[in-house]
């Protein structure tokens, strides 16, 4: 997100909340640069498809297990939660762009893999060995938890990943 002001790529979230609707996220922004704060509002995608687990069970699209996947990979690296988000982002565009009815949760783990590859090499091989092994995003996310490695996400603010425990350091 660049900077409307001086157009510096360097801009920070922080802070970010759903519309009383339900239908957008209102995000508050910092330019790194200039300083100056500006909002942007990004819409929550409206469709999305069901997801198809390996076991043939369908369930509803949850992006907080897609972002407690991405966040356990990318653990203690240089990778901010702003990144996080977009990566998030990004793969329910690719969804959204290719698939109308239903995806795999094979698919998805395969669109977190394309999308850490490009952005960390050790939180790809993390997310990979992990999904490798389990096959399954929720079983991934299941072990993390088992693990004590997650929290729990029983808070609803938590289901689109605007908790502000999210944007601490
Ligand atoms: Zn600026």
């Amino acid at each position: 997100m660049h900077c409307p002001i001086c157009h510096a790529a360097a801009t920070k979230v922080i802070d970010s909340r759903e519309s009383a609707d339900g239908t957008s996220i209102r995000r508050r922004r910092k330019c790194e640069v200039c300083q100056k704060r500006f909002t942007t509002y990004e819409q929550l995608p409206a469709h999305m498809p069901s997801v198809v687990k390996n076991d043939g069970r369908r369930e509803n699209y949850d992006r907080e297990k897609i972002l407690t996947g991405i966040r356990k990979a990318c653990h203690k690296r240089p990778i901010s939660t702003e990144q996080i988000l977009e990566i998030a982002e990004q793969i329910e565009k690719n969804i959204l762009d290719t698939t109308t009815q239903e995806i795999s949760t094979t698919a998805i783990g395969e669109q977190i893999m394309a999308q850490l590859f490009q952005l960390d090499r050790v939180a790809y091989v993390r997310f990979a060995s992990f999904y490798w092994n389990f096959k399954d995003i929720d079983d991934f996310v299941h072990s993390l938890q088992i693990n004590n490695l997650a929290t729990p996400s029983s808070d609803p603010r938590r289901s689109y990943g605007l908790s502000s425990e999210n944007f601490s350091a």
